[in-house]
């Protein structure tokens, strides 16, 4: 089949991203991209900087070693390659037969003067789908059997090879497909995926409208189908089933979670919380904890650029914090974090050390490592059995029912009716502050600099703080059960 060859109708290795990601979008980006403006955000334009001066560091290696020329056009690539050109930098392949086009980085020239595909990626791993079709693409634009080749982010050079045909097949026969799909696919709610993706507010009210079981949290986009298939396929319909009457499905399956969606489906539905159980939080001095850590370094290892503690009397002037200014300082700034917990030991007589998920443990584990100080007497006491870190996340999973979509910390702190407590700054967030520290690293004006950290300080402040009031809502409302009804207290079998 020979397709339409306007940009618009052909299948580009980009569009292998929102493939794996969601069919629809993939959809609406060939068939209604026109209407809706796609905004790069912070954190992806800081993505996307790194990742070009990967591919500029690549280039120049690739230049001292050989003759490397730009290509221009599909054309041009065609003409560089006739010629033997060694390496063609940013070179345009085009199968108009198939209708796919394909911009690899490198082509590489191979002594069977056939070329090799190549591009450069931040990842560290081969194995990512995105990247294997996007290679996948070019191969088969080449149509030669020599591996395509990666350049990671850790340095290491991956090859593809005929391995990734299946995936490449399916990616592409599905492309086909939706080419000819005059509407758009079925799609169910993903709170990780449509918050974060430009039709939100195109999907959003067809699956309000249509009291999607998607939309409820800890139901999967799947399990929504299956329940669907069994007859029940809106939110009101499942709330007012029993754990008996609904059929167990993938991700869906037993007495106990069957009773908490029915209740999180009527929580959607009143706003109404429902406590499952009492909660029982440590006795002891409690400071909170919360880290910031930079993912996007040069040697590619979590840099924790700021452990952030709030201690007693738990006002802004109780904010204390280790800062590094850049990865050098890493093992000085984890050095620091273990004497001020040695500090606060010999401080208060029973430390509680509060955050908000595992990865404040889990980067504490992941530093020992790092150092070999798996048996330091610090880290022994912090991982170990008497560990003085609390994770309230965990409490706030297993007895709470809450009118939420997500069960974060901003979630939940900044919901009017539960914590109610607000950032100051209202863009913040964990990529909002990696942004900024990477702005910090490369900030030489001083005065920039410092009010660069001074917002990152605000920030974390304003986390450990928003744990901490999450500390008390959870005392003053489920440990006496004075807030709610009595009758939210619900035993689950
Ligand atoms: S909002 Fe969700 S369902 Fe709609 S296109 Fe985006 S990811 Fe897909």
């Amino acid at each position: 089949m020979i397709l339409n060859k306007s940009a618009q109708n052909l299948i580009k290795p980009s569009d292998a991203t929102s493939w794996i990601s969601c069919i629809r979008r993939t959809w609406l980006n060939k068939h209604q991209s026109k209407n809706i403006e796609i905004e790069i955000g912070g954190f992806e334009k800081l993505l996307l900087d790194i990742g070009l001066a990967h591919k500029i560091a690549i280039l120049t290696k690739l230049q001292q070693q050989y003759e490397v020329h730009q290509a221009d056009s599909v054309k041009h690539t065609r003409t560089l390659m006739q010629r033997g050109t060694p390496v063609i930098y940013q070179g345009q392949l085009l199968d108009e037969q198939e209708g796919i086009i394909g911009y690899p980085d490198f082509l590489i020239r191979h002594e069977s003067g056939q070329y090799q595909p190549a591009d450069a990626k931040l990842s560290h791993s081969e194995n990512k789908k995105g990247i294997q079709i996007q290679l996948g693409l070019y191969r088969r634009i080449l149509a030669n059997h020599l591996p395509a080749m990666v350049f990671l982010g850790n340095g290491r050079t991956a090859t593809l090879g005929d391995e990734i045909n299946p995936l490449v097949d399916t990616f592409v026969m599905n492309m086909k497909q939706l080419f000819t799909m005059h509407e758009q696919p079925m799609a169910h709610y993903s709170h990780s995926k449509c918050r974060i993706c430009p039709y939100y507010t195109h999907c959003r009210p067809e699956f309000e409208a249509k009291e999607d079981l998607s939309l409820l949290h800890g139901i999967h986009g799947r399990t929504a189908s299956n329940l669907a298939a069994a007859g029940i396929s809106t939110i009101t319909q499942f709330s007012n089933s029993s754990a008996e009457t609904i059929p167990d499905t993938p991700y869906l399956k037993g007495h106990k979670r069957k009773q908490r969606a029915i209740l999180q489906a009527r929580s959607f539905l009143t706003g109404q919380v429902f406590q499952l159980d009492s909660i029982t939080l440590p006795k002891g001095t409690w400071v909170h904890f919360d880290i910031e850590d930079n993912p996007l370094t040069s040697s590619r290892r979590r840099h924790v650029y700021l452990w952030g503690l709030l201690t007693p009397s738990y006002s802004s002037k109780d904010f204390e914090y280790i800062w590094t200014d850049d990865e050098t300082q890493d093992y000085t700034g984890w050095i620091h974090f273990l004497e001020k917990i040695e500090q606060y030991r010999k401080q208060y007589s029973s430390l509680i050390l509060a955050h908000y998920s595992n990865h404040e443990k889990a980067t504490i584990r992941k530093y020992a490592e790092r150092y070999d100080m798996e048996d330091h007497t610090t880290v022994l006491w912090l991982l170990g059995d008497n560990s003085p870190l609390f994770d309230l996340q965990k409490p706030v999973q297993e007895q709470l029912i809450l009118p939420l979509q997500g069960y974060g910390l901003k979630d939940i702190c900044k919901h009017k009716d539960l914590v109610n407590f607000q950032w100051k700054n209202k863009h913040s967030g964990s990529q909002w502050s990696v942004v900024q520290f990477n702005r910090f690293l490369i900030e030489t004006d001083p005065k920039k600099k410092g009010k660069l950290k001074t917002e990152i300080l605000d920030y974390n402040r304003d986390d450990v703080t928003a744990t901490w009031q999450l500390e008390k809502w959870l005392r003053n409302c489920f440990q006496t059960h004075t807030h709610f009804t009595p009758q939210s207290l619900i035993k689950l079998k």
